[in-house]
């Protein structure tokens, strides 16, 4: 770490002391300049004032549903959104990522996939803001503008639908996309609830690029919620 590299801010909202304080450590040793909240509100309002680069956000506060907090920063602020859920709040996880969480991690969580989750985050928006035509992972090349699909250099022939599914993936890149938004973006929201057109897609695309489901190079499967690319 140089002092001239750009230190990212993240905001925790967490109202575990204990947490809060393994974080401080944990984000501080990596770079990365922590603020707290232990609160939904107060969390919301340092969400504004502390203009962070990333968000934190325990789902299970004592003053507001995690969703909720969710939608109010997203009412004004597209700050990438990484949520901590316990192993059996399955539902208040998808709930959360379709309010407009962009992640997740599950308590307890290893340091490291953290780190990496938020390092995607905000690796993610920079690139969003930039809008770069194209996203290579390994020999897979999405060329958005183009729409040109390649793998070692040679095109892959996927159907209009097919394309938006990957497109999608590939704009958000590292970060994970639920069944929800992939439906609502790609057949539109009348069809949110037809995660098999989705399921047979994301097979058919495997296949072309010759990705394996059980092993897989480039989308990553999460299972019940959605997918992510590589
Ligand atoms: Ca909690």
């Amino acid at each position: 770490m140089t002092g001239a590299a750009e230190t990212h801010r993240v905001l925790v909202i967490e109202d575990e002391a204990p947490i809060r304080r393994f974080l401080a450590i944990a984000l501080g040793s990596a770079g990365f300049a922590m603020e707290e909240a232990a609160r939904g509100r107060e969390g919301i309002e340092k969400a504004a004032t502390a203009a962070p680069d990333v968000v934190v956000l325990d789902l299970g506060l004592p003053d507001m549903d995690g969703k909720a907090v969710v939608a109010a920063i997203r009412e004004w602020s597209q700050v990438p959104i990484l949520i901590l859920s316990v192993r059996d709040g399955e539902a208040e996880k998808i709930a959360a990522l379709d309010a407009g969480a962009d992640d997740y991690v599950t308590k307890p969580f290893a340091t490291g996939e953290l780190l990496a989750r938020l390092r995607a985050l905000v690796r993610s928006r920079r690139r969003a803001d930039a809008e770069p035509p194209a996203v290579a992972i390994g020999d897979l090349s999405v060329d958005l503008a183009r729409r040109l699909v390649t793998v070692g250099g040679r095109e892959v022939k996927l159907t209009r639908k097919e394309y938006d599914v990957l497109a999608l993936l590939a704009r958000f890149q590292g970060r994970l996309v639920t069944h929800r938004q992939l439906l609502s973006t790609v057949w539109g929201p009348a069809h949110l609830d037809d995660t098999h057109y989705l399921r047979i897609a994301v097979g058919h695309i495997r296949d072309k690029l010759g990705d394996d489901a059980a092993d897989p190079r480039f989308i990553l499967t999460e299972p019940g919620v959605g997918y992510r690319l590589a």
